[in-house]
């Protein structure tokens, strides 16, 4: 099987909530994402997508997906798919990091060794655990009476997860924390999370002035060490994510005991393929997991209900569905979430197939 045309779409997600807001000000009102799709000789299909955070939050933005995109198609193009881990090298090879390019196409890559293989991708990437997997949702960052309705909102709507947009001014977050905390019931979990907005004086404060509440706090500061610093002086549960963006990284921290949580973000580490290896790395050393990706649309969602429903439920923190932020869908077959959870599809590969109709023109097309 060779991979004979790479093709790439230019797909516009609009948000329910009308924008996202997190720390510093940074916020996203309509999403830019690129739907990958690898064609074989053997005629079968494979989708993959890649959507940045806006281009302020990891060093990615939508148009360097695309352009990366189109720099790897000549190490892509004539390999076989369902050799996904010698096809990231050639990737790699070919282009020095841009980790995020390289996920749509891996993410491809996969869908179609799913399909060869005649198994879901779940299958493939380690076994289907459990009946379906736990999601959380991210409360956008506004002031704190409405991200405590929203709490109470989606908590109607099954979600027992809820990780706050904090990261803003040290009275404000902590008032956020607070009203969110009170809007929950027992078994409920809350996450605050800074997306490295906090300097360590501030996180400092913070954690101080919510030392009775139970809450994780995630990434509070934009460097390793400050958020080490933080760690160090909080006995709150701890999450890393936007530092952990490699190995090397997760294995320093690991070492220095900087976390309990880690999060996963397949674009953020490269593709399914060095995810699945941080992951697994995660399931032997006991450090639980937000499995997800920066943003996406139904083909994202799908790849992380894969990569969740095939990771040990004990160490599945949470997971993101995030079509059922976004206003529109572009696939069939994605999974849609019940009652605050979701799982992976049982059909060959991915399961979610894009619509023409609802891809229109490709932004670009590469031939063999
Ligand atoms: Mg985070």
């Amino acid at each position: 099987m060779r991979i004979e045309n790479l093709s790439a779409w230019r797909v516009e997600l609009p948000l329910v909530e009308g924008s996202y807001r997190w720390s510093g000000g940074k916020s996203v009102d309509v999403f830019d994402s690129t739907v990958v799709r690898l064609d074989t000789d053997d005629g079968r299909s494979g989708w993959g997508e890649v959507c940045p955070l806006g281009p302020a939050y990891l060093p990615s933005y939508a148009a360097g997906a695309r352009a990366g995109i189109a720099e790897l198609a000549p190490a892509v193009l004539g390999q076989d798919p369902r050799e996904p881990e010698r096809l990231w090298r050639r990737m790699d090879a070919a282009l020095k990091g841009h980790p995020y390019a390289k996920s749509a196409v891996d993410m491809a890559a996969w869908d179609l060794a799913g399909q060869a293989a005649g198994l879901p991708l779940c299958s493939l990437l380690g076994g289907r655990y459990g009946e379906d997997v736990r999601l959380y949702r991210a409360i956008s960052q506004e002031p704190p009476e409405v991200m405590a309705e929203r709490v109470a909102g989606y908590r109607a709507e099954g979600y027992r997860r809820f990780q706050l947009k904090v990261g803003g001014a040290v009275e404000d977050d902590v008032a956020r924390i607070r009203a969110c905390a009170d809007a929950l019931e027992p078994g409920d979990v809350l996450v605050a999370d800074a997306n490295t907005g906090w300097l360590p004086h501030e996180a400092l404060r913070v954690v101080r002035a919510v030392a009775d509440v139970d809450v994780y706090v995630e990434q509070p500061c934009a460097t390793y060490a400050n958020c080490l610093r933080v760690r160090r002086a909080t006995s709150h549960p701890f999450v890393l994510d936007e530092t952990i963006d490699g190995l090397e990284p997760f294995l320093r921290a690991h070492a220095d005991g900087a976390m309990d949580v880690v999060n996963l973000k397949i674009s953020k580490l490269g593709g399914l393929t060095p995810t699945r290896r941080l992951r697994d790395l995660c399931v032997e050393l006991g450090i639980a997991m937000t499995l997800e990706d920066s943003w996406g649309g139904d083909v994202v969602t799908a790849a992380i209900a894969h990569l969740a429903h095939s990771t040990p439920e004990e160490l599945r923190f949470t997971a993101t569905d995030f079509n059922s932020y976004v206003t529109r869908s572009y696939a069939d077959g994605a999974p849609r979430r019940e009652d605050g959870r979701m799982r992976a599809s049982t059909r060959p590969g991915l399961g979610a197939v894009p619509r023409a109709s609802e891809l229109g023109a490709p932004a670009f097309e590469l031939r063999r």
